[in-house]
């Protein structure tokens, strides 16, 4: 295992020289925030030596050069809402906060491209799109709290991934600090690229282990005028996860189609203080349409309420978007609220496996006797499985969700999925990684990591063990 040397009064100077006495955080109580994400197990948080909250690609060059000069680890950090310890400072060293770094650089409406500095905030990047008449199809639940550096590192999805993509689908240029301090660009606003390997595609979902990501150049499309949101109540948990496939062969394209099962819409009707629809037995299906013409939307959401009524639904209903969306995205802190210790599993399965993979996570659950919620982007195949320590003591905690790791992960990928749809690897599960990645895969990975980051000094430790 590599060794890093630990942060002396000489390099604290330095960093101070560099970013400036203010931006330089060493005292404890300070540190709190960044030795954690939102990921509270004691076991993945540390603090870190010295956070340093650059204000430029300059900066977090000199910064770079000096942690290769000096065998410091540096983790860059956005908002730390990630759910996998990702921006934590396992080995020490520096945590390097990119919240300076809060510019909208430019909105070129002839080109439909917005440049933001990598600290902008996800909801602030959509809200400027959307005054400017466009949209930006990147929609992660936390996008009010994370940052567009983090949703670029993180390769993040969320609700508006199954018409849009992932945030990939949404950057077309990168400027980046590569790890020993070079500044580059890469991409730009071409629409298209073949022009050699994809260093952009490289970059993304990188986790922070490749380069510091400075700014992100993001494709904007013209704004939907219109869009219906259907409420989809099933009293059967199959029945309403076997429909959505069946949805997404209508045609109609949907930009969003969610799932709460019927554990979770009990517990955020719980959490909000709100009664919501069915709560008693129902399972939700949540579809979002949007184009240009209310008619057609009309006359799909008749084709969505037809096809779910003949599956056996107990109703369709015409949602308040901000009402639906609020109990939808409110999964997470109602999860913490029953329970502050949770393991939020992220597993992505071809979108028919769903039903198949869902089954297989209850049946392991009541195995173990283990309490879990499921929701997620139920037409990417994408569930979250929130898998609660309630009152278990640590250890029997640790030991079953060990075991209910293995068999489930064993299954997902026998059923073709993989660890991970949109949170990532992160500390959380690197050995869930070295355990189901195919090895060929693991050791390209190691290989890429070892030529772009020679002394091993970005965010060691995240994605594979060094
Ligand atoms: C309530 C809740 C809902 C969520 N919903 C979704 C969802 O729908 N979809 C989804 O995909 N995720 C979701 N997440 C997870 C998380 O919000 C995303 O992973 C998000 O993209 C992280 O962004 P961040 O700015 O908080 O990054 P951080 O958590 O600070 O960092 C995450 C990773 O990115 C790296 N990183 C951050 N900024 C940079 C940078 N500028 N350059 C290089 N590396 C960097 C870090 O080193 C770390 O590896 C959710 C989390 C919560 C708490």
């Amino acid at each position: 295992m590599k060794k890093y040397n630990a942060l002396n009064e000489s390099i604290i100077s330095q960093l101070k020289a560099i970013a400036g006495e203010k931006s330089v955080i060493t005292e404890t109580e300070r540190m709190e925030a960044y030795s954690h994400d939102e990921l509270l197990e004691p076991a993945c948080m540390k603090y870190p030596e010295a956070v340093v909250l650059a204000k430029n690609a300059g900066e977090i060059s000199e910064i770079l050069k000096l942690a290769n000069r000096e065998n410091i680890p540096v983790i860059p950090r956005g908002a730390g809402t990630g759910l996998t310890s990702a921006s934590v400072a396992c080995f020490g060293g520096i945590v390097l906060s990119l919240e300076k770094m809060d510019k909208i650089i430019e909105i070129d409406s002839s080109n439909m491209f917005m440049t933001a500095e990598a600290g902008v905030r996800t909801a602030e990047i959509q809200r400027a799109a959307r005054e400017h008449g466009m949209l930006y199809a990147g929609d992660p639940c936390s996008g009010e709290s994370s940052f567009i550096g983090g949703n670029a590192a993180t390769n993040a999805g969320g609700n508006k991934a199954v018409k849009y993509g992932t945030t990939r689908r949404q950057i077309y240029g990168l400027e980046i600090v590569t790890a020993t301090g070079e500044i580059l660009n890469i991409g730009g606003k071409c629409m298209k690229d073949s022009t050699g390997y994809s260093l952009l595609n490289l970059i993304i979902g990188s986790e922070g282990t490749l380069a510091v990501i400075t700014k992100v150049c993001l494709k904007l499309m013209p704004l939907p005028p219109n869009s219906i949101d259907l409420l989809i109540v099933f009293d059967d948990f199959q029945k309403a996860i076997g429909t959505v496939p069946e949805i997404i062969k209508l045609g109609v394209n949907p930009t969003c189609v969610e799932f709460m099962d019927n554990t979770v819409v009990k517990n955020c009707e719980k959490f909000l203080k709100e009664k919501l629809p069915h709560s008693e037995n129902g399972h939700y299906i949540i579809v979002k349409i949007e184009g240009p013409g209310m008619e057609a939307l009309e006359e799909d959401s008749v084709k969505i309420d037809e096809l779910c009524s003949k599956r056996g639904s107990l109703e369709t209903l015409v949602a308040d978007p901000a009402r639906i969306w609020k109990a939808r995205n409110a999964f997470a802190e109602a999860d913490r609220a029953e329970s502050p210790v949770f393991s939020a599993e992220d597993l992505v399965v071809p979108p028919a496996m769903i039903p198949a993979a869902v089954k297989y996570i209850s049946e392991l659950a009541a195995k173990y006797g283990l309490v879990v919620h499921c929701a997620g982007h139920a037409a990417d195949g994408n569930v979250h499985a929130h898998i609660l320590k309630g009152a278990l003591a640590e250890g029997d905690w640790r030991e079953k969700l060990n075991s209910l790791q293995k068999e489930l992960y064993a299954t997902v990928y026998s059923m073709g999925g993989k660890l991970s749809g949109e949170h990532g690897i992160g500390y959380k599960r690197v050995e869930l990684m070295s355990q189901f990645c195919p090895e060929h895969e693991l050791n390209m990975m190691k290989s890429i990591k070892q030529a772009l980051d020679p002394n091993l000094i970005l965010n060691p430790g995240k994605i594979f063990k060094i």
